[in-house]
């Protein structure tokens, strides 16, 4: 039997616990369950706000009472538990579902297979330069649910997986930004390509005509997809080619914005602290979702040189080893992203570390760009057969390695001066580390040894 006003959250950590939060602020009954370990500092979250909770099970019975279920982005949806609340008609949304229930605050909504915390992170900050009372969240920063329970923002930055999207029904952003789609976490899409797109076309769901969507013009799976559908929201297209059509292009070293009644503007790439064409189209992203809540030209110019690249994310390390340069891309984590990785390197001589936890990968996009530009490849995972087998006769050396010491170690071995060790693994990273960030400071730390 389902209990009125009953919420049970499944997952007990930044996004579960804000969101356990705001729904007993809003006078809900509220039950936490994590089948995991609960982290310490969670615990003492839910406790200090009298919130029932379980850790290292679910109490089916209890659960099935709720009227609504949070549930976290990490938890699959094909899970047997989801499932059967799925089955019964029991409402299962995300954290940013029910957060945006509670505020009126513009909500500008980045996803994209990649560069959305980069986007995310640059676009917050152009925001918060211009004094706009604003709020980073989504998969980045605190939780959604806590600010929208503990603070007054006028807007968010969020950050938006596929996996949030897969829960959201009736949330609406106010600018959405859709970077790219290119196959990613096609094991949880039943490996069609086409249920991802989806998923990540969500983000448009409820616009409306005073609402902006921003997407890249170059990505031809968006142009496809945006082809089959109605959308309602004015659209702005962005390029890193010369198109003057566009809302947002690139020439000659400059990107110009090229907005219907507003002031243009344009800014050299020189100026940038973003490098490599991936980035400069995340920043044209983020400087049309900055005038399109009238941001001053001058403002974002000035924000787009102040900010910081995102540490993982091609990542120089700030010393030469014996003339080796050593670069961190452990964020990426799929073959597009090592593809604008690749692609970026000036040298010739590259030792590419790659591997993980395969997410059902095609290589063969890279085969060029491999060709072309890696001189080794050093396998770093648990299983290395399909990247082997990939490149073999592709590239000249491909050696294999089973913890950062001894790839870090190898890597240099295989390295003249001039040459570069990228570790760009277009895997996950979770057969031989817990996280994409305990990877990148592996690295960095076996790089300081050497
Ligand atoms: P996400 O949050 O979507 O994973 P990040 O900003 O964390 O994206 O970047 C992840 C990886 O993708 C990094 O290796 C980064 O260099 C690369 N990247 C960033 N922006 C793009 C883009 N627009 N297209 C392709 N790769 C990108």
């Amino acid at each position: 039997m389902k209990k009125e006003n009953f919420i049970v959250i499944l997952g007990a950590a930044e996004s579960g616990v804000g969101a356990a939060i705001l729904a007993k602020e809003k006078g809900f009954n509220v039950f936490v369950s994590d089948k995991g370990v609960i982290k310490d500092q969670y615990k003492a979250m839910l406790e200090e706000n009298a919130i029932d909770y379980e850790e290292g099970c679910h109490s089916e019975e209890k659960i099935l009472q709720a009227s609504e279920v949070i549930k976290s982005p990490g938890i699959r949806s094909d899970v047997p538990l989801v499932v059967k609340l799925m089955d019964m008609g029991t409402p299962v949304i995300s954290d940013l579902e029910f957060a945006a229930r509670y505020t009126d605050a513009r909500l500008i909504c980045i996803t994209g297979s990649n560069g959305k915390t980069t986007t995310t992170l640059l676009t917050y900050h152009i925001l918060k330069q211009a004094g706009l009372n604003v709020g980073l969240a989504g998969n980045v920063g605190k939780s959604f649910a806590l600010q929208v329970a503990r603070n007054n923002y006028d807007y968010y930055v969020l950050e938006i997986s596929n996996f949030q999207l897969d829960h959201m029904y009736d949330f609406k952003a106010d600018i959405a930004i859709l970077l790219n789609i290119t196959p990613d976490h096609l094991d949880r899409y039943e490996y069609k390509f086409q249920n991802y797109i989806n998923s990540k076309f969500r983000i448009l769901q409820n616009m409306k005509a005073n609402d902006t969507f921003i997407y890249c013009s170059d990505d031809q799976v968006l142009i496809d997809e945006i082809g089959k559908r109605n959308i309602s929201a004015e659209t702005w297209a962005f390029t890193v080619t010369e198109d003057d059509a566009k809302q947002a292009y690139l020439k000659d070293e400059t990107i110009y914005i090229n907005l219907k009644d507003k002031e243009n503007f344009t800014v050299s790439t020189n100026d940038l602290q973003l490098k490599g064409k991936h980035n400069f189209g995340n920043s044209m992203a983020a400087m049309l979702a900055a005038r399109a809540v009238d941001i001053k030209n001058d403002k974002i110019r000035e924000s787009l040189m102040s900010f910081e690249n995102v540490e993982h994310r091609l990542e120089k390390i700030p010393f030469l080893v014996n003339g080796v340069e050593f670069i961190n891309d452990s964020k990426a984590t799929n073959v597009n992203s090592v593809w604008y990785a690749l692609d970026s390197m000036k040298s010739k001589n590259v030792i590419w570390i790659a591997g993980g936890t395969d997410k059902g990968n095609d290589y063969s996009e890279l085969f060029t760009l491999a060709e072309q530009k890696v001189k080794a490849l050093v396998c770093l995972g648990v299983d290395n057969e399909k990247l082997k087998k990939s490149f073999n006769g592709k590239v000249e050396t491909i050696v294999e390695t089973h913890s950062m010491k001894e790839c870090v170690e190898t890597s240099y071995k295989l390295a003249q001066p001039g040459d570069v060790v990228l570790l760009s693994p277009a895997c996950a990273s979770f057969d031989l580390f817990k996280s994409y960030v305990d990877r990148g400071k592996q690295f960095k730390e076996e790089v300081r040894k050497l």
